[in-house]
């Protein structure tokens, strides 16, 4: 076993964002003490199991809102991942964070413990758009975070989103422009998807959410699209864009294949080939520990077409596509011969295209991209 990651999950938020369906929760404040000792515990309890194994490349600490916690306690996390995990120097490490949870003292603990990349995530620099969408940040305080954390020394990614109800156009130009002049190496941009449970569906269901139309989305997706790599955000992945070097490493290895532990409630692990989630329930998550038994549950066995399914997708998602050469490694076959006639289909409709070492998505196809994926699909016998 060569390099892996390392994910932490920490599911508290300060208020819950009306479009959110994260495993977090809000006013659970009384939990945190808890959750941070049994976290604590499998840190150290899976540490040591994969000290052996290998070494760890990149960090992330994402939720929820990591940042939502004391500092002691986020602390107390971090410092039980490098006393507990191998790492291999100069690793990526992330923390997520809420622009309305940070301030210079926190920032300065977190640089001194290894932390070196924030994500804010910021969604729309228009205060009345963060208002309807629940955020508990004002974009002045997210400007102020961001210039905070570049001036602190860290590599800064700045989540947007697009489809928000209420916005137009000018809105998201207005936001793109405010992201870029904060001269920070890494924007994500994702479209609103409206989930189950959520504020957003109930409003949905009784006539009260007012979305833009599918036009004005695609307007948006455009802009964003042609407008970010004019700014030197090169896109990466359909929904990241980077300036050169500073690409999310932890991500990109979750599209590669590259193996990932997974600790802390309903976080996912992939390890060997196999697919694992913790307990979801922040409750049971702690009372599992506590009792002193594996919170993690594994996942239906990973057959190769599924593996095969998955690699695909995950990498079609990136901008380098299927690696042809990892894939025969992987699946001692060739891509063409798993997949040539969708391939060739795809080409035709201008959707994929093939390069001397891969098979990618065009423009058009990061575009539509749910419609190439599904082509991805393998038949099954049902025998
Ligand atoms: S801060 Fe993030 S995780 Fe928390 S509710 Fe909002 S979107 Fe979800």
């Amino acid at each position: 076993m060569g390099d892996f990651g390392v994910y932490v999950h920490i599911p508290f938020c300060r208020r819950k964002c009306f479009y959110c369906d994260f495993p977090s929760y809000a006013g659970e404040e009384r939990w945190m003490s808890r959750y941070r000792k049994a976290l604590c515990r499998e840190i150290a309890a899976q540490g040591c199991r994969r000290l052996q194994e290998g070494t760890v490349r990149t960090l992330y600490i994402g939720g929820g809102t990591p940042t939502a916690l004391l500092a002691d306690d986020l602390l107390a996390v971090i410092c039980a991942l490098r006393e507990s995990f191998r790492l291999m120097g100069g690793e990526e490490f992330t923390v997520e964070a809420n622009p309305g949870t940070v301030d210079a003292a926190l920032l300065k603990r977190l640089l001194a413990a290894g932390v070196n990349r924030l994500s804010f995530g910021v969604q729309s620099f228009s205060d009345a758009l963060l208002s309807a969408i629940g955020r508990i940040h004002t974009a002045r305080e997210a400007e102020d975070a961001v210039r905070m954390a570049k001036e602190a020394g860290f590599r800064v990614s700045l989540d947007l989103m697009y489809g928000l109800p209420g916005q137009t156009l000018a809105d998201l130009k207005d936001s793109v422009a405010r992201a870029a002049a904060l001269d920070i190496g890494h924007i994500s941009v994702y479209g609103l998807a409206v989930e189950d449970g959520t504020p957003f569906a109930r409003m949905e269901e009784t006539g009260r959410l007012h979305l833009p139309t599918d036009d004005e989305c695609g307007d948006m997706y455009d802009y964003i699209t042609a407008e970010l790599p004019r700014l030197g955000y090169h896109r990466y992945e359909i929904s990241n864009y980077a300036k050169a070097g500073e690409e999310s490493r932890h991500n990109l290895a979750y599209w590669q294949d590259v193996p990932y532990i997974g600790l802390g409630a309903a976080a996912h692990s992939y390890w060997r080939g196999r697919r694992m989630e913790n307990e979801k329930g922040l409750c049971r998550y702690i009372a599992c520990i506590e009792a002193g038994l594996s919170p993690a549950r594994e996942e239906a066995p990973c057959s190769r077409e599924s593996h095969i399914e998955e690699f695909a997708f995950l990498a079609l998602r990136t901008a380098y596509g299927i690696d042809k050469r990892r894939f025969r490694e992987t699946f001692a076959s060739d891509v063409r011969e798993v997949y040539g006639e969708v391939i060739a289909r795809l080409q035709t409709a201008g959707l994929v295209e093939e390069t001397a070492a891969s098979i990618r998505l065009t423009a058009q196809g990061m575009k539509f991209g749910n419609r190439v994926f599904e082509e991805f699909l393998l038949e099954r016998d049902e025998a």
